[in-house]
């Protein structure tokens, strides 16, 4: 069997990244404001730092306003809910983004990351957290999509891989990325990408028996578990389209949660980590802030 081919994630966010840029610039020639993204960050984790500052450095690059707040710490959930509320009620800001995971630190106060989220007016939210945006995902006529099972969904069908019809197995059910992506490739038309209608899903997760067994059945498997390479070639049906969404840190590496050279002898295409589905998060983003612009636009 021929190696998979790879799918090259970080040159499809450059092409959506211009794409976004030129719509940008177009939005602004007809007189409206560059769109403006503010991201709340709360404390000083150097994952969340570094994540915070490539979404302000890439909005710059597409014309959008990156305004970036640094709160302490320890700064209190009414400090940040009061934040939230200052920036709904601000017109010059067109998305909201509240960098996750909320600190943590002991002996401070804990956060209620439901609560902030659910604060975040529904048309600023970018990043598809609140239950209105996600119900009506779940209702097939999506606002905004959220930003990594979007890109996922770009990445299919900029390369001409269709899941109609296809067993898609997601390893993973969270929020973000595992529930939103199974939704996403379930529905029955289009709205949420043509690539991704009509797959026949199978959402598992750490109570699921036999895993690899559920996962070699998968003409197509999504892992988004946070395990570094626990997905290994013996889980992969031979000729499957794999997705590794994981983002590990192993000692100075970055790893997947999929063991990307031996899998990658058994599929058909895999995407690599880094450069897979990373960068089309930031650039989904991209695109989500520019409608959320253009909605407000209409709105007032
Ligand atoms: P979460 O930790 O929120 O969810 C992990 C999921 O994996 C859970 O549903 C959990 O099951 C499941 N799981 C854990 N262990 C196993 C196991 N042994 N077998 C099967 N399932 C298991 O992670 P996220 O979804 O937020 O992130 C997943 C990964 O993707 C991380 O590496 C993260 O860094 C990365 N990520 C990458 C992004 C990108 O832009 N590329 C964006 C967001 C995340 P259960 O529900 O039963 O606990």
């Amino acid at each position: 069997f021929m190696s998979g081919r790879i799918l090259d994630g970080k040159q499809i966010a450059a092409e959506i990244r211009e794409e976004v840029g030129r719509d940008v610039a177009a939005f602004v020639a007809a007189g409206n404001p560059a769109p403006c993204l503010a991201a709340v960050l709360v404390g000083e984790d150097p994952a969340s730092q570094v994540y915070v500052r490539n979404k302000a450095r890439a909005c710059e690059k597409a014309g959008i306003e990156g305004r970036t707040h640094r709160l302490a710490a320890d700064c209190g959930q009414k400090h940040l809910m009061d934040l939230v509320a200052q920036l709904n009620a601000d017109p010059s800001v067109n998305g909201i983004l509240v960098q996750l995971p909320l600190p943590n630190p002991s002996g401070g106060p804990s956060y209620d990351e439901r609560a902030v989220l659910d604060a975040v007016d529904p048309l600023k939210d970018v990043d598809a957290f609140s239950p209105i945006n996600v119900g009506l995902l779940m209702q097939g006529r999506p606002r905004f999509l959220p930003c990594t099972p979007h890109g996922i969904v770009q990445l299919l069908a900029r390369c001409d891989i269709s899941v109609a019809g296809k067993q898609v197995c997601v390893v993973g059910r969270s929020d973000i990325v595992g529930k939103p992506m199974a939704m996403m490739l379930a529905q029955k038309d289009g709205t949420c990408g043509p690539a991704v209608a009509n797959a026949t899903v199978t959402l598992a997760h750490s109570r699921t028996e036999d895993l690899a067994a559920v996962c070699r059945t998968a003409d197509c498997l999504i892992a988004a578990v946070g395990r570094p390479e626990m997905i290994t070639a013996d889980m992969v049906k031979p000729g499957a389209v794999v997705i590794d969404v994981g983002i590990n840190r192993v000692g100075e590496k970055l790893v997947g949660d999929v063991a990307y050279d031996t899998v990658r002898e058994v599929a058909s295409a895999i995407t690599p980590v880094p450069g897979g589905v990373g960068p089309l998060t930031i650039a989904m983003l991209l695109h989500n802030t520019l409608m959320a612009a253009k909605l407000q636009c209409a709105q007032s």
